[in-house]
């Protein structure tokens, strides 16, 4: 393939395997757990190759179609296909992070994500330091001996923060720190962070990566060789490869990410503008508003788009907002996000339910907060839906 390809061409001419000369247009599902080998030395190596196939745990040729698309989206040297986004972002971190090491983390963040390092330092002492992302100068100052990752998300959850990737890494790359960044917000459409100097890009590709809300997974895409091999001999111990199925589900969804990436922008870019005139609606956060704090850097790192997914806070309190969910016809009240349907959910209540209240207020959520990750619908139908429940 020429390399200096789109990503959304990329992303439909992955590598299928060749069977003779003639290749099948999609990616085969093999749904097999084990390979048997007509030389018994050979079957010896392969268990202990990350690019053999020997038994499921360590690879799958379906697995690897995955993973070979997504290095080729992410321009990543490997990648490693998990059974979830918190699959992913836990072998990582338990390869990088040991008793008595250190991580700075930005304080918005994914709320699975802060549950991991909860328990990290309370069960392994590893210590964590929390950052608003802000000002690079932040990483410089929280730096330690101890100090081995720095660990960012390019979009928060919910509201939409923008972190400045760039600047951030180069800070952190200057202390020798492992940058490790989860791209799920932005998709490969949106931002490849490997470009801008990350060293792991993580994703839940249940997300937009698939697109149908139909499977779990996710990908953990490594600049270096090196760290996707130790990461990858993690796994073996740990057990989080994702399955064929899942697997394959996934690059069937990702033929179509360009396309599916380009209208949940303008979707949310609509929606969120239409609410932002709306009289119960007290706050929009979405970065393609001039009044959002990530607005400059999101049109200077993300020209393609910024995602699907913001966050309003509805006047009034945890009552008004209840019914206001209620009251959604098309907007279905579920968690997760980037799927083909419009979901809606209260962070407080669910993705960030182990966080206490002042943790919830340093990171912008109230009661009022509803998360809306907006889906593939007509765009009138769904400002029609949501003026409707708002009354
Ligand atoms: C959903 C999500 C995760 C966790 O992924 P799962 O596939 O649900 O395990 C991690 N990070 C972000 C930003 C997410 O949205």
């Amino acid at each position: 393939m020429p390399t200096q390809m789109h990503p959304e061409t990329r992303a439909i001419h992955v590598d299928v395997p060749d069977l003779d000369g003639a290749r099948p247009l999609n990616v085969p599902l093999y749904q097999t757990a084990n390979f048997g080998y007509d030389n018994p030395e050979e079957l010896a190596e392969a268990i202990n190759r990350p690019e053999s196939f020997a038994y499921l745990r360590n690879s799958n040729p379906t697995v690897r179609a995955l993973e070979n698309a997504i290095s080729s989206l992410e321009g990543a040297a490997a990648s490693l296909a998990t059974a979830s986004g918190m699959g992913a972002i836990h072998t990582v971190l338990h390869t990088l992070l040991g008793s008595g090491d250190h991580i700075i983390v930005q304080r918005h963040l994914y709320g699975g994500t802060f549950a991991l390092l909860k328990d990290l330092a309370a069960r392994f002492g590893v210590d964590v330091t929390y950052i608003d992302a802000q000002d690079p100068a932040e990483v410089t100052a929280a730096l330690r001996p101890s100090t081995k990752a720095l660990y960012l998300e390019t979009i928060s959850n919910p509201t939409a923060r923008i972190t400045d990737l760039p600047a951030f890494f180069a800070v952190g790359k200057a202390a020798g720190l492992t940058c490790v960044v989860d791209n799920t917000f932005a998709s490969p459409i949106g931002c490849r962070p490997i470009s801008m100097g990350a060293d792991v890009v993580v994703h839940s590709s249940t997300k937009f990566l698939s697109g149908h809300c139909d499977v779990l997974g996710g990908i953990a895409a490594f600049a270096d060789a090196d760290l996707h091999r130790r990461v990858w001999s993690r796994s073996l111990e740990t057990g989080p490869i994702a399955d064929p199925f899942a697997a394959w589900l996934t690059l069937r969804g990702i033929a179509t990410l360009g396309l599916r990436m380009r209208r949940h922008h303008e979707n949310a870019d609509g929606l969120a503008r239409f609410l932002s005139t709306h009289p119960r609606v007290a706050e929009v956060h979405w970065p393609g508003l001039p009044t959002h704090p990530g607005h400059a850097v999101a049109r200077r790192l993300l020209p393609h788009g910024y995602g699907g997914v913001f966050a309003i806070d509805v006047a009034g309190g945890r009552e008004e907002t209840l019914e206001f969910t209620r009251r959604l016809r098309l907007a279905d009240r579920a968690v997760s996000l980037g799927g083909f349907k419009t979901l809606v959910q209260q962070p407080s209540a669910t993705s960030h339910r182990s966080m206490d209240a002042a943790g919830l207020r340093a990171i912008g959520i109230t009661e009022g907060t509803v998360r809306i990750a907006v889906g593939l619908e007509h765009l009138d139908d769904l400002k029609a839906d949501f003026s409707a429940a708002l009354g």
